[in-house]
């Protein structure tokens, strides 16, 4: 409501006061002429608060005196003028606290409204999250199914395809030997029994030369094919056994080098053939990559580590420059000139596939004229003997990492 209308109505509030005393004025006479004017004040203070109902309270005096006194109130009835004014005011500030009281009550409640409609809003958007949330959830999880699903498809097929592909290069190989057995064999009888002039010997044993490397490159191939495709089984196997073995089988190789072995050696969870083969590689290298004129030392050990077993096959060979030594365990990786050392590039590939098959990891420590340290890494034999080859794997590269 505005000023004005606040005291208009406190005007007619008296009015109507005033009226309603001269309608009593039939029953009770002259007397109490400011009795309406109490219940004036009090209605004004409440509907139209302190400054109009103070603006009453004097209307009221003035209509009482015009009306009911005919004259001037206070000489008339001091008492009750006075009483009047002390009434009133008493009335006013009651009401103006009152008044004041359910100000801040409506306010209070107007506030707790306001936020009861925030929290609602709140609550509403945030069950509009949770869905969207969940509908998110769903999809994220429908898409990492479908992935799944594509990953594990397409990995199969091409596990398959790598399969034929090995198997198609391994019988390649093997088809490839019976030839070329006997361009070596047709040369040798060609060098031996045919009268040759020098030149075409030379040219004979050139051949037969070729054939000797390329068998032996397929034979290594074969080698490598072998580890990819056929299955492995696992057993415990004698480290000391099988190198003394392999010792034994490479003394023509051995006769001019030292080659010594820190006995006793432990049992690991390996297949002998692969062991063999991979050992064999590593001491034909330790053989070959020396300076030359310098007699090969090597010495063969065994370090127990918590999971594993590390075998080493140190030697004081020509050594190999850090950059190279993860590149040297691929395929036809070679640092040297066949004519300076002659080797087909794969037999160190064949110890990384044959100790990875086993389940195993193989490295190297090794700096330029400092010699060489190549290791290999299997679990222990005992309590792991009989367990799938995945676990042994996966226990061994957390240890080592
Ligand atoms: P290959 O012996 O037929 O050349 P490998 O795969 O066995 O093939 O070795 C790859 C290369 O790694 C070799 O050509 C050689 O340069 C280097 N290498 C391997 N073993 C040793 C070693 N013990 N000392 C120095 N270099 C080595």
């Amino acid at each position: 409501m505005s000023r004005s209308a606040r005291y208009a109505l406190a005007v007619a509030i008296i009015g109507v006061a005033t009226m309603l005393r001269m309608v009593l004025s039939r029953s009770i006479g002259p007397d109490f002429p400011f009795a309406t004017y109490y219940i004036g004040v009090t209605v004004a203070v409440w509907v139209c608060g302190t400054a109009p109902s103070i603006m009453a309270c004097l209307l009221g005096y003035i209509g009482a005196e015009y009306f009911f006194y005919g004259g001037p109130a206070i000489a008339a009835d001091p008492v009750a003028v006075l009483m009047y004014f002390a009434v009133t005011f008493a009335i006013i500030g009651v009401g103006r606290s009152m008044l004041h009281a359910k100000r801040r009550i409506d306010a209070s409640m107007a506030e707790a409204k306001r936020r009861n409609h925030e929290c609602e809003q709140e609550i509403g958007r945030r069950q509009r999250v949770e869905q969207e949330l969940d509908a998110a959830k769903q999809t994220l999880a429908d898409y990492t199914h479908t992935l799944e699903e594509q990953v594990a498809e397409r990995t199969e097929k091409l596990t398959q395809t790598v399969k034929s592909l090995e198997g198609f290069c391994y019988s390649i190989a093997h088809d490839l030997r019976t030839p070329i057995r006997a361009m070596q064999g047709y040369a040798i009888v060609l060098a031996e029994e045919c009268a040759l002039n020098a030149p075409a010997k030379e040219y004979t044993r050139k051949i037969s030369d070729s054939a000797c490397r390329m068998d032996q490159l397929v034979q290594d191939l074969l080698a490598y094919g072998r580890l990819t495709h056929e299955p492995v089984a696992l057993s415990a196997v004698d480290v000391e056994s099988v190198l003394d073995q392999l010792l034994s089988h490479m003394q023509d190789e051995t006769h001019d080098a030292q080659v010594s072995v820190l006995r006793p050696l432990p049992k690991v969870l390996a297949q002998p053939t692969i062991l063999t083969q991979a050992l064999g590689n590593l001491i034909r290298n330790a053989l070959k990559f020396v300076k030359p004129g310098t007699m090969p030392n090597i010495y063969i050990r065994a370090e127990e580590l918590p999971y594993s077993i590390r075998i080493c096959i140190d030697d004081n060979g020509i050594g190999i420059d850090q950059q190279y030594h993860d590149k040297i365990f691929n395929v036809f990786e070679r640092l040297h000139h066949p004519e300076e050392y002659p080797g087909t590039g794969i037999g160190l590939a064949i110890v990384k596939k044959g100790v990875e098959r086993l389940g195993g990891r193989v490295g190297l420590n090794s700096m330029p004229g400092k010699g060489s340290c190549f290791w290999i890494e299997l679990e222990k034999a005992g309590a792991a003997v009989g367990k799938v080859v995945n676990g042994a794997t996966n226990k061994m590269l957390s240890q080592a990492s």
